[in-house]
């Protein structure tokens, strides 16, 4: 039994987690909201060191080395906090290291860890419980720990997959895993897992014999991840990602419910929900639906690439005539994209801005819901550079103003501005909502040269007369563009 404390405790840490994720809706509040949900955190990890059965564990095991562990408390506790340590380490290194483009690759990893976790704890206490012909009473925890080891195996060998395609270990492309297996693989796990839950009823108690049918569902569950996301392409990995991590929260609840524990029920339904409601988010963002996202390849290796604007000839232009351009104009949008947060040009757009709103220039941002690699990339690289809240602004809110602004200047911007997505149907990109910079007055385009975006497509927008291609990784032609405003 957890004593009451315990228990009124991991409702505070649920409190703060819930205000936490309340603060984060906003960039203002954000890091504050980060902060307090990471004090939840601590707080509902170190409660759990006075949990009686973890100080004095009752439990006696068949495994006469695991009972010596078990009952050894300087052997268990030394356990117990190397693994916080090292996972701690790892943690922090991580976090401090990852780049801001493989951000996404880094949220694979920790989903896939998480949902991992929750498939072991559950794996081990059916195993644990299991021991014991029939364990009398045991049949309502059937369904969660099955859940969990489902939900939880899943999600890890998804999210490794997931991570592998990222980090270029396994091709962007769609790999083909047959359907069939795939269905096969499902029916198994579902079904071998519904006859432990089935059994554990009629026997009123979890029983031996079901340990091996478990095991198979778990191992099912296992190729079922590997195969679900094996053939989806690159490009929607991300949304992947998103849905994994949803897996994971809802994989930690089941085995909240598996130990009895409230915080992990709390936080994981929190997770879970939220993962759920961003992959909608991301989905409608790109104008695609979740199943087609999982069972229809979409980019990855640009088969399906559009042509439209292929033979035109797209005109240069150079830092002194750009910097006039900007100056002289009355209004200008930037629109930041991927290729800016691999350059790390944020802190030269920041200054850029500023000297031209110091000229009479005003200055806007166009942020797209899914510029980057991830949701909210733009809005936390341009936080990051200290650019003012205030001038970023939503697709929905800044298209129209294109038509009347002077400039639209991109920034390693690429799909998220490409006007074929409203018009060529052939293109795998149609259907996008995009930033209407091909109405503005004239158009800059700043890229490293005639690469292609995520969708791996060409871009009519390029094409049109009032583009201007400046060539150049973008900080560097940043700070030459600041000098030369700065003298225009
Ligand atoms: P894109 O990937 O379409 O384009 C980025 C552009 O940046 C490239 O054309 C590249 O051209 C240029 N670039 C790269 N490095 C540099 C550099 N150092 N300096 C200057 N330019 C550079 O990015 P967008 O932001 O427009 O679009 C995001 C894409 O990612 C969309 O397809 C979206 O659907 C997808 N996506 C985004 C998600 C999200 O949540 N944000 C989720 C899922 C998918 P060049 O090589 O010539 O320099």
């Amino acid at each position: 039994m957890i004593p009451f404390y315990i228990h009124a405790i991991y409702i505070i840490a649920a409190s703060m987690f819930i205000v936490g994720i309340k603060w984060m809706n906003s960039p203002v509040t954000a890091r504050k909201g980060n902060q307090l949900s990471a004090m939840a955190a601590i707080l509902a990890v170190a409660v759990t060191f006075l949990n009686p059965s973890l100080l004095h564990p009752a439990l006696k095991v068949d495994s006469p080395l695991v009972d010596a562990w078990l009952h050894n408390d300087t052997l268990r506790w030394a356990t117990v906090f190397s693994g916080i340590f090292v996972g701690s380490l790892i943690g922090f290194v991580m976090a401090r290291t990852v780049k801001m483009t493989d951000m996404p690759q880094a949220v694979a990893i920790f989903n896939g860890l998480g949902g991992g976790a929750a498939a072991l704890v559950s794996v081990a206490t059916f195993l644990g419980m299991a021991q014991h012909i029939v364990l009398q009473g045991a049949e309502e925890s059937a369904l969660s720990i099955v859940l969990g080891t489902l939900i939880g195996s899943v999600t890890f060998t998804g999210s490794m997959i997931a991570f592998g395609k990222l980090q270029g270990w396994i091709s962007g492309r769609p790999i083909r895993f047959p359907r069939v297996l795939l269905m096969l693989l499902g029916a198994g796990a579902m079904l071998l897992a519904g006859y432990v839950v089935v059994a554990s009823y009629r026997h009123g108690g979890l029983v031996l014999f079901d340990r091996t049918l478990f095991l198979g569902a778990f191992a099912c569950a296992l190729l079922f991840g590997i195969g679900l996301v094996l053939p989806i392409g690159g490009a929607d990995m991300p949304v992947v990602i998103s849905l994994l991590n949803s897996f994971t929260g809802t994989a930690a609840a089941f085995t909240g419910f598996v130990l009895g524990n409230n915080v992990l029920i709390i936080g994981g339904a929190l997770v879970g929900a939220s993962g759920f409601i961003l992959t909608g988010l991301m989905c409608k963002a790109m104008n695609r639906n979740l199943v087609n996202v999982l069972f229809g390849a979409f980019g990855g290796d640009g088969s399906g690439a559009s042509v439209a604007g292929d033979g035109g000839t797209e005109l240069e232009t150079s830092v002194d005539d750009a910097a006039i351009m900007l100056s002289y104009a009355q209004s200008v949008i930037i629109v930041p994209g991927y290729g800016l947060a691999v350059a790390q040009a944020q802190h030269g757009v920041q200054k850029l801005a500023e000297i031209l709103e110091k000229k009479g220039v005003s200055v806007k941002y166009a942020i797209h819901p899914v510029a980057g690699r991830m949701p909210g990339h733009m809005n936390v690289l341009l936080a990051e550079a200290n650019v003012p809240y205030s001038l970023l602004f939503d697709m929905e809110d800044i298209n129209p103003e294109f038509e009347k602004a002077d400039v639209a200047l991109i920034i390693g911007a690429n799909d998220v501005t490409n006007p074929s997505a409203r018009t060529d149907t052939n293109s795998p990109i149609f259907g996008m909502p995009i930033l209407d910079c091909d109405k503005a007055k004239n158009v800059i385009v700043m890229k490293r040269g005639r690469g292609k975006g995520f969708a791996g497509i060409e871009n009519p927008l390029y094409f049109l007369p009032g583009t201007r291609m400046l060539f150049g990784d973008a900080k560097k032609t940043i700070t030459a563009l600041v000098t030369a405003v700065e003298e225009a």
